[in-house]
């Protein structure tokens, strides 16, 4: 079990976006939370620091309550191979997909528990009686019932779900269940992910929120923008690149560093191409090689000066994500395919994660780069890479699926395309959004003033901070 160090923001700074009525509310509950929680610490734990929502969404907000003067920490996982293919079969099974088709049975569940006893056991010499533990994911659900037994209030938070139950996710559920059984209280992204047996006055329904001052989501302007593309090699930007700041999260100012090898194949975006932009995880269920086939067979259909760039982590080495390397491998066959004249306007690129706020800064740079932004998920929990780029008032396409649909209304905010697996509706919606700025200007404005209304993390403090007043009252 490792700490993951937190930064500390004040709380001040997010009340400036804020409408005046959720600026009293929040400093309303940060006083309640500091009264109350005083000597208590707020424990969070997961799988993992970095790459993906939940580690996105716990750096932003627990540096929140620790500027409120909350005594929050974070700890991570120290799983096996065997224990992370596990929870990725059962995380797959969760979103209703098959995932490698293993076995979720008495054996699994011997690996799961021993896995979790190690690790509770660290986690229990330094939680003390009073203190409250967000267990988050299947991956820490087993760890409940002996921090209750030591004196702590346990929560769950599951980050993913489900629109329609099925027999996977039944599978998955029956799994779970006694683990979840053990928290007093559940967290879910959304009302439908709730399966029917959680009593009721255990649910809370917390949405994903963005940091709108953290580097990934901080203000660019332009020039900013074009110094980043051009120092990481990503857009030849003409003029050359001077020193990029950033901030980090621990208050530091963090420098971009020059690459020459992030693009795949060495296809540099030209400046003054139109991007069509996925950033994701190489994971099937993004389906990044789905946008790859849209675009490539509908070329015809879209404007010359549009290029599509698919961004996600390194994965090149990582041993943990052995599907991510698969996937990113299927992406680069589907590029070397390609006739000559097509491959300079498909570009694969892949970020280091080995620092994640500059990581976090290209993508900003990139986010608010690209005229149009897709996520064509399969399924999806919620997607923070559509909240993201709405908030950079991006128009985005992305399909009707998980938590996107509560984040896109189509026409107003966005554009949804109804079945995932339509290739040729998702590059129709692309071809019109392309050849109508109006539209797109229009959607993008719409799309950063909803994320205002509904995905500042605010809201999820002040959700959380209500969760945690039932549970010590
Ligand atoms: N992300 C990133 N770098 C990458 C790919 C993804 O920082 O190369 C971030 C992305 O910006 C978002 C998060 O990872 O903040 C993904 O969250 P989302 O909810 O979209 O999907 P998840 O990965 O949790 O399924």
């Amino acid at each position: 079990m490792k700490d993951v160090e937190l930064g500390s923001t004040p709380i001040d700074k997010l009340a400036e976006l804020l409408l005046p009525d959720r600026r009293e509310r929040l400093d309303e509950v940060i006083d309640w939370g500091r009264e109350v929680l005083d000597g208590r610490t707020v424990w969070h734990v997961n799988a993992t620091a970095s790459g993906g929502g939940v580690a996105e969404m716990l750096l932003a907000l627990l540096a929140y309550t620790k500027g409120a003067g909350i005594d929050s920490r974070w700890v991570v996982l120290d799983g096996s191979s065997p224990f992370f293919t596990l929870t990725k079969r059962i995380h797959n099974l969760l979103h209703g997909s098959d995932g490698d088709g293993g076995a979720l049975g008495e054996e699994e569940r011997e690996l799961y528990e021993e896995v979790l006893r190690g690790e509770t056991e660290h986690l229990l010499s330094r939680v003390e009686e009073g203190d409250v533990v967000v267990l988050h994911d299947p991956q820490t659900a087993g760890m409940g019932r002996a921090l209750r037994e030591a004196g702590a209030h346990v929560v769950w938070r599951c980050h993913v779900g489900k629109d329609e139950p099925c027999e996977r996710t039944d599978k998955a559920w029956a799994f779970l269940r006694p683990y979840v059984e053990d928290a007093e209280a559940v967290v879910f992204s959304r009302p439908a992910y709730v399966p029917d047996w959680v009593p009721e006055d255990r649910v809370r329904i917390i949405p994903p929120s963005i940091d709108p001052f953290s580097a990934k989501n901080e203000d660019m302007d332009r020039d900013d923008v074009d110094a980043v593309l051009e120092r990481t090699g990503i857009v030849d930007v003409p003029g050359g690149a001077g020193s990029v700041k950033f901030s980090r999260r621990d208050g530091s100012t963090g420098e971009v560093r020059a690459y020459d090898d992030l693009v795949h194949g060495g296809q540099v975006v030209p400046a003054d191409a139109r991007l069509v932009l996925q950033v994701s995880r190489w994971d099937r269920l993004k389906d990044m090689d789905g946008v790859l086939r849209a675009f490539t067979d509908h070329l015809d259909d879209l404007p010359d000066d549009v290029h599509l760039m698919l961004c996600g982590p390194d994965v090149s080495g990582v041993s943990d994500d052995p599907e991510g390397q698969q996937v990113l491998e299927e992406c680069t066959k589907i590029w070397e395919d390609q006739p000559d004249e097509v491959k300079p306007r498909l570009h694969l690129c892949s970020l280091p994660m080995d620092d994640i706020d500059e990581n976090a800064h290209i993508v900003n740079a990139l986010q608010r780069h690209a005229t149009v932004v897709v996520q064509k998920s399969i399924v999806e929990g919620f997607g923070l890479t559509v909240t993201e780029p709405m908030w950079k008032g991006r128009a985005v396409v992305a399909t009707r699926v998980g938590g996107i649909q509560d984040q896109i209304e189509h026409g107003e905010n966005g554009l949804l395309l109804d079945d995932p697996h339509d290739l040729d509706g998702f590059a129709r919606l692309l071809a019109e959004l392309l050849a109508d700025d109006d539209e797109c200007r229009r959607l993008g404005e719409a799309a950063k003033e909803s994320v205002r209304e509904r995905y500042l993390g605010d809201l999820a403090l002040i959700r959380y901070a209500e969760l945690v007043r039932d549970l010590l009252e």
